[in-house]
């Protein structure tokens, strides 16, 4: 009930979807016949579904295959992605058709069809390539776009979009496009914040609402078990917001205009340096809840030029101990969007800078 009051209360916030208007919201679905699908081959695995490189007639596809076991995490997936508006964001990643049917071995097969993006995920491509400032920017700016608009109420006309909380914000979650744009994907933990199916936490509930996601992205308020279920939908964004401050760190630490005259670090997942491949629930806990650690920064950037210190303060304001402190993902958007502007107006005089060793940006 205290949720429900609180949600009344708030004033409904109108958006406008001015970009998005001009593409029709075309059903796709129907079109697409399964029957012709086939898997070519295994090209991502995580905690749920095992994902192909597949074709549909002509047309290249990534299929998802989940076993039985995860079936909840599936119909939540695919309930996300059919909510109204959503296929419309250019920073979500692309939903084809689902489908649940008996494979002729007898065995339900569970899958979700999808644009296929070649270049994996975020974490795989900056595995083996490093970025230019602005590469780096636009990969983190659509991410963090993807995330603004998921987190965003939206009315048009008759159609309803909730506020959704995405809950498993990670570098393997958001995808690369060809032209190096990414979007956001992976909704099987999402959770609608907003209207009529909205998700009303009772005390029951605490603990399958905050222990959800990746450990090593988990916030430090989901570690301690400090979540505040009053609002609960702020409490989840900013939970989300925390997991984008750590991509950013994984991102920008593989931009090569970071490094000016040095070999840019090897790629590395957020607190992999101090807690390795598999951190545990508890050494997370100790680390970042208890010991309020959070990801250093590379010594090259100890130099406190303006771009530097925007950009550290954008992933500090994002990774924030105080859950109610942290940006909100359309503050982070538009920070994320000066970012890209300042260096553009400067991009030149930067490299040049840049091979003297200084780097002093004028912007304007
Ligand atoms: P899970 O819910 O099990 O984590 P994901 O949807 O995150 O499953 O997919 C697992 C991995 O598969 C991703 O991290 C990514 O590397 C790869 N992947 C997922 N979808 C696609 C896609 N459409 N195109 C290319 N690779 C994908
Ligand atoms: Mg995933
Ligand atoms: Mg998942």
């Amino acid at each position: 009930a205290l949720f429900l009051g609180y949600r009344m209360m708030k004033r409904k916030q109108k958006h406008t979807l001015s970009a998005l208007d001009v593409m029709e919201a075309g059903n796709t679905e129907s079109a697409v016949d399964l029957d012709d699908l086939k898997l070519l081959e295994l090209i991502g695995r995580g905690r749920y579904g095992a994902v192909f490189r597949g074709s549909l007639g002509e047309r290249c596809v990534a299929a998802k295959l989940f076993s039985v076991a995860n079936w909840q995490n599936f119909v939540n997936e695919c309930a996300i992605y059919r909510l109204p508006l959503l296929q419309l964001h250019d920073n979500i990643s692309r939903f084809l058709t689902a489908d649940e049917r008996t494979a002729a071995d007898g065995q339900p097969e569970l899958l979700i069809v999808m644009e296929l993006y070649p270049h994996g995920c975020l974490s795989q491509y900056l595995s083996v390539h490093t970025v230019d400032w602005l590469t780096c920017c636009r990969m983190c700016h659509g991410a963090t776009r993807g995330l603004s608009f998921l987190h965003t109420e939206l009315y048009r006309g008759d159609q309803y979009k909730p506020a959704v909380a995405h809950r498993d914000i990670t570098s393997r979650n958001v995808l690369v496009r060809p032209d190096l744009s990414c979007v956001l994907a992976d909704f099987g933990l999402s959770m609608r914040l907003t209207g009529h199916r909205a998700c009303c936490p009772g005390d029951d509930d605490t603990v399958a609402i905050s222990e959800v996601g990746t450990v090593r992205y988990m916030a430090p308020e989901v570690l301690g078990g400090a979540l505040n279920l009053r609002d609960c939908e702020s409490a989840l964004k900013q939970v989300d917001v925390y997991a984008l401050g750590l991509v950013y760190w994984e991102s920008f630490r593989r931009c090569s205009d970071l490094f000016p005259g040095e070999t840019v670090p090897e790629y590395q997942l957020a607190y992999q340096a101090e807690l390795g491949n598999h951190p545990s629930f508890e050494e997370m806990q100790i680390l970042v809840a208890r010991e309020k650690y959070r990801p250093l920064f590379p010594d090259t950037w100890k130099e406190n030029s303006p771009v530097l210190r925007s950009l550290k303060e954008t992933m500090e304001d994002c990774w924030d101990q105080d859950a109610e402190a942290r940006l909100t993902a359309q503050c982070a958007e538009e920070r994320l969007a000066e970012l890209t502007l300042l260096v553009t107006h400067t991009a030149i005089h930067n490299h040049r800078n840049l091979s003297h060793g200084r780097w002093t940006p004028q912007v304007g």
